[in-house]
């Protein structure tokens, strides 16, 4: 047993993995833990020496790429001046409060005030209770209702884990709880009737949505909370329309729009933030991810003008607004949030990722389309997928069970590349670094198509395509 082998032993008895088969994983069985060792650029490296290109940004979190030693430099000299204080009652730090002003200049819409956090989850956990808060504080206590979309992500923990639209984060954990509501998934696709256009199909979706709200009675409806792109639910940029049509349904009702910027923040579509490419106004803003870059952990609920006037009104009534975390407004996070943000606005990476995002798209598209299993190909800015089906002209998807996603993306890792099967059908996912360049971008598509030719062999030699 060597080094690393040991190292592998020491993880395998002692750490809880995130989205792993438990037992394989502890008994051995499973696959091999791979220990990341370094990275630079877009490629990460492991302790074997190998070299993956990192396809998906880690979680789609890592923009500005890995081995940025200005990030470093700036997190090592805040820790050395002031590793920590909190920032209750009012304490601040020149990082923090600098680091909250650019926020608020760069974000949609009116936002007020900047509230700080650790995760995009526990910014979602806040902006419930910000909506449960705010309605209370105006004399609307029934107002609490939460509408989620099927197969948005919006986090693990107990509300915003909630609000997430996949089964499998809710299956023997208790979830969702009370209060949450459910609406369609604007996915054209799959969901569109013969012959309906994009239009028609948001439209669609809106008075659904509208439906749910005057079935349930508007005064019980609090907010909408959804990701201007879905992401993990399948990369599915929104159809022409859906937001005007989501935002006048909203807005009649007296429904707060939560954005989840959580991956579309910080350039990722080709704008600063997801909402000023789709014209989304929202009320709340849910950022982390792009934030740091993933530097260090830093997530951040940015509070409109609407929501934030009545709560700071209502402090003579009720006291101190009593939410907060150790950590929020940690000034290590803030420090690294101002040095990572420079190299966005700097490099011009919200334009790269318009650009390059378009030459991916372009390349995928190029590459793909004529292929028997591909039915969809997507994408907006540096986020793209394509999906996969058993039948192009009657789509139908393949059986689960052949895992052609997961199939896919290990052919693609084994030949060097991270490209993600996403959830929910047969998916390959693709969220890299925005200072990807456009040879980076060939060598993903380089192998996606060795990847795409192995697995599509595999499935006509099984008789599955
Ligand atoms: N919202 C969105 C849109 C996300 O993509 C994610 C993470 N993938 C989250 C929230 C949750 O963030 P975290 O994992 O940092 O809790």
């Amino acid at each position: 047993m060597d080094h690393f082998d040991a190292i592998a032993e020491l993880d395998r008895q002692s750490v809880l993995h995130p989205f792993t088969y438990l037992k394989g994983h502890a008994s051995g069985e499973g696959p091999v833990p791979v220990i990341i060792e370094g990275a630079k650029g877009v490629r990460i490296r492991d302790a074997r020496g190998h070299e993956l290109i990192d396809g998906f940004a880690g979680l789609y979190c890592v923009n500005i790429g890995y081995g940025r030693t200005e990030v470093a430099e700036a997190i090592a000299r805040q820790a050395y001046k002031l590793a920590y204080y909190h920032s209750y009652a009012g304490h601040t730090t020149e990082e923090l409060a600098r680091l909250s002003d650019r926020l608020l200049r760069m974000a949609p819409g009116r936002m007020s005030k900047v509230f700080y956090g650790l995760s995009g989850s526990d910014a979602n956990e806040t902006q419930a209770k910000l909506v449960w808060y705010y309605n209370n504080l105006r004399g609307k206590p029934a107002k609490k209702k939460i509408i989620a979309r099927e197969r948005g992500y919006h986090g693990c923990s107990v509300i915003a884990g909630s609000m997430t639209g996949m089964n499998f984060y809710h299956d023997h954990m208790d979830l969702p709880v009370s209060g949450i509501l459910r609406t369609g998934v604007p996915h054209h696709y799959w969901g569109a009737m013969p012959g309906e256009t994009e239009q028609e199909f948001s439209q669609r979706r809106a008075d659904e949505l509208e439906a749910l709200i005057l079935g349930e009675g508007p005064g019980t409806v609090g907010a909408f909370i959804a990701e201007p792109v879905l992401g993990t639910g399948g990369i599915i940029p929104p159809p022409a329309g859906y937001w005007a049509a989501i935002q006048a349904v909203l807005r009649r009702y007296d429904v707060l729009l939560i954005a989840d910027e959580v991956i579309c923040g910080f350039g990722r579509v080709g704008t600063p933030f997801g909402s000023h490419l789709y014209g989304i106004e929202p009320d709340l803003i849910s950022v982390a991810k792009g934030l740091t870059s993933a530097y260090i952990p830093l997530s951040a609920c940015l509070v409109g003008e609407k929501v934030y006037a009545v709560i700071e009104e209502a402090t003579d009534r009720v006291g101190p607004f009593s939410h907060g975390y150790t950590y929020s407004g940690h000034p290590i996070g803030a420090a690294a949030a101002n040095a990572a943000l420079d190299i966005v606005e700097r490099e011009d990476l919200a334009g790269k990722a318009a650009t390059r995002g378009a030459y991916l798209l372009q390349r995928l598209t190029q590459e793909f389309q004529q292929s028997p299993i591909v039915g969809e190909i997507r994408g907006v800015g540096m986020l793209a997928a394509i999906e996969f089906v058993a039948d192009r002209a009657h789509k139908t998807r393949f059986d689960p069970a052949l895992k052609v996603g997961p199939r896919i993306s290990q052919a693609a890792r084994e030949r060097g590349l991270i490209a993600r099967a996403m959830p929910h059908g047969d998916i390959l996912g693709f969220a890299p670094p925005l200072v990807m360049n456009e040879g980076e971008i060939d060598e993903m598509v380089d192998i996606t198509r060795a990847a795409l030719r192995q697995v599509t062999d595999e499935l006509v030699a099984a008789g599955h395509a």
